[in-house]
Formats: C-alpha cells, structure tokens, sequence
C-alpha cells in the first residue's frame, strides 16, 4: 500500500506490506469483472511522480490504497466476454498478488496473443516502456541513416530499445549510463559504438564534445538537468531532442535551473515532448515491427527481476539510485 504524499527521495517505508485477507477465486455473480492473478509488476520512473498530491503527469496514488502500476496477469476468472479464464493480459492494476479490475476496457486490459517471448517482456519491451522507445524515437525524432544519436540512461527499459532501434537505422549512437558495467553491456552486448558512465566525467559539456565533434543529431533525453545543460551546445544544426523524460528531476522540490535554451534558435533544433499515453494507437503497429525483429533474432533484451511482493519498495526505490541493471520487474507469482 502507498503510505501518504511525499516529498525528496522515496524510501522503502513509503510502501506498506500488507494482507488483507483472502478474496474469493471467482469474480461476484453477474458482475462483469475481471479477476487476474498477477504475474509481474513493472517498476517505472513516473511512479514517483504519483507519490505526491500534486501529480499531474498521472493521478496520484492515494494514500492507504494499493500502488498501482503495469502488470502482467493471468485471468483466474471473468464475468467479461471479451476476457476469458486462462487469457493472458497486460494492462495497469494493483501492486498486489490478485486484482479484481471492474468493468475493464480493452484499451486498459490488453490481450496478449504473441507468447514466443516471455511474458515479463510485457512489462518492458513489448509494453509501455518499448512503445515509448518505438514513438520518442522512430516517430518524433526523425531518424536518418548516418545520423548521430546521444542516448542518456541508455540501460533502461526505454533507452536499450532506442539504442537498438538507431543502430538498426544506421546512426552512430552512444549512450550514457551510470556504472562500468552497464558501459561495457552497452558496447558489448547492445552494439552502441560507444558509451560512457557521466558519474565519472567531471565535465559533460567536454565529454559530449569528444563523443561527438561534429555535434548531435538527435538526442534522446531520459535524464534532463545537468545532461540536457550539458547537451543543449553539443546539438548539431537542425536537431531534434526528443524529451522523453527527466529523472534527474522527479526527487527535486526545486527543479535544476532551465539551461540557456539560446541554442535551440542558433541552431534550428527541434525539442519536441511527448506522453505516451496518447500514442496507444500505434501499439498494433509497433508489435508488428517488434515480432518481426524478435523472428530476425535483431533484439538484444536485459531484464533485473526480483522476486516477491516484498521486495518491491526496494525495487521501486532502486530507479533513483541506478541499482536496476535493465528494465526492472518484480515476480510475484509462478506462471
Ligand atoms: P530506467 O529503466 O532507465 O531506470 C531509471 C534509470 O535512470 C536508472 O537505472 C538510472 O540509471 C537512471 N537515473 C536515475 N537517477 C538518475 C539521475 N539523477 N541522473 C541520471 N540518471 C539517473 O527507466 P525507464 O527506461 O523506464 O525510463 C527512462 C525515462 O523515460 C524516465 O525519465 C521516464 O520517466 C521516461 N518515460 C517517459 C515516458 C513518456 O511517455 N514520455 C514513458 C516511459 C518512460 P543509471 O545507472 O544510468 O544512472
């Protein structure tokens, strides 16, 4: 359960473990609900931003009430005809082991019909975090061959995917990450053509420069503050930022100063936001891409699964600290 509102850095103690009891295995009679076991939970950055009452990028969470968040599921039982006992779905419940999702939509409980992956990957790569790799990047920021692509967090769930999906385009990309190893996983296993841990350059400005002597592209930006600062001189003539996220930020009462944004008008660089929750209908299309890739064995994936409900705060929490090493889930039942 979410504890209440915060503010600065969340801790574990901001979640609670609680049992409630044992709910039926059946949805009531004559209801048109959805009972889901849940499988995996997906752990996201945006979550920290529902922990505090003035959320605006989604409702808050509300204090006393399950955390909720993207899952994997299986339907234990179903009132519904569009969702049947044994389907597989993916789609936003509680941080709990069964939801009992009333008068779901399909837009909200989604099918799974392609299982030549695991499931987990629902959470990740097949689900909201690789949507929002596949529209920030193959749809906004105009990706051409040659081009030189900057990636901050780049061994995230999102970042991994654009990675790939510049390197299949072409482009020279480096990405960013926070520890030796996740470099070395980025250059080795993921094939960037270079990447760097910004902890321990002590001037970004100058190591973009390095990286990148004839400027940025496009730059997918996870991490704003001091990394965008440090970006916004490095950008090539007629860039394209595509503003993904700010984690930097989302701990921050005060967010870091806006850096001089003069650069943008010297340089016709286009810096272009966007939510993905108003691209859902791109998601059939983005799966079509995606089976083909995972036929083509074209997909390097990196998954950091923890087991346990009570393990979830921690897991939570990690985000902020880089502790995931790729996309982190959280298992809380047996397929
Ligand atoms: P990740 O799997 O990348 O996990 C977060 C990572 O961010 C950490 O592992 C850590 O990696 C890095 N990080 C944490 N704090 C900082 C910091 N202060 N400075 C720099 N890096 C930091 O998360 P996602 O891939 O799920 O999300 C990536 C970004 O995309 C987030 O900003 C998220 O909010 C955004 N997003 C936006 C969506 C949209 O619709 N616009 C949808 C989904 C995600 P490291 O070791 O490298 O420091």
């Amino acid at each position: 359960l979410f504890r209440d509102y915060i503010s600065g850095f969340p801790k574990e103690t901001d979640m609670i473990l609680s049992t409630t009891g044992t709910i039926g295995l059946k949805v009531p009679e004559g209801s048109n609900s959805v009972l889901l076991k849940n499988l995996y939970l997906s752990c996201d950055p945006y979550m920290r931003l529902r922990m505090t009452q003035s959320a605006t990028y989604n409702p808050n969470f509300v204090p006393g009430s399950p955390i909720t968040g993207y899952v994997v599921s299986e339907v234990l039982d179903s009132g519904n005809s569009n969702y049947q006992k044994g389907d597989y779905v993916w789609g936003f419940a509680g941080w709990e082991q069964y939801s009992l999702i009333e008068n779901p939509v399909p837009s909200s409980l989604r099918k799974i019909s392609y299982t030549d992956v695991p499931l987990s990957y629902y959470t990740g790569i097949l689900g909201m975090p690789g949507l929002t790799a596949y529209v920030g990047f193959n749809k906004l920021a105009s990706p051409k061959k040659g081009e030189s692509v900057y990636v901050s967090s780049a061994f995230g769930a999102v970042g991994q995917l654009v990675g790939q999906f510049a390197k299949m385009m072409g482009c020279y990309v480096v990405g960013s990450a926070g520890s030796k190893e996740k470099v070395d996983l980025l250059k080795n296993k993921f094939g960037l053509d270079d990447a760097f841990n910004y902890k321990e350059e002590p001037d970004l400005t100058a190591a973009l420069k390095r990286y990148f002597p004839k400027g940025i592209d496009i730059y997918f930006e996870n991490v704003g503050g001091k990394m965008l600062e440090a970006v916004l001189p490095n950008m090539a003539p007629h860039g394209r930022i595509s503003v993904c996220g700010m984690i930097s930020q989302y701990n921050l009462e005060q967010p870091d100063g806006v850096p001089d944004l003069s650069h943008l008008i010297m340089k016709c660089v286009r810096m272009e936001g966007f939510n993905v929750s108003y691209h859902y209908h791109l998601y059939p299309e983005f799966m079509e891409v995606m089976k083909q890739y995972f036929m083509d064995e074209k997909l390097v994936y990196v998954e950091d699964t923890v087991e346990g409900l009570e393990s979830a705060p921690a897991a939570l929490i990690g985000l902020f600290t880089g502790r995931n090493i790729g996309k982190q889930v959280i298992k809380v039942s047996h397929e």
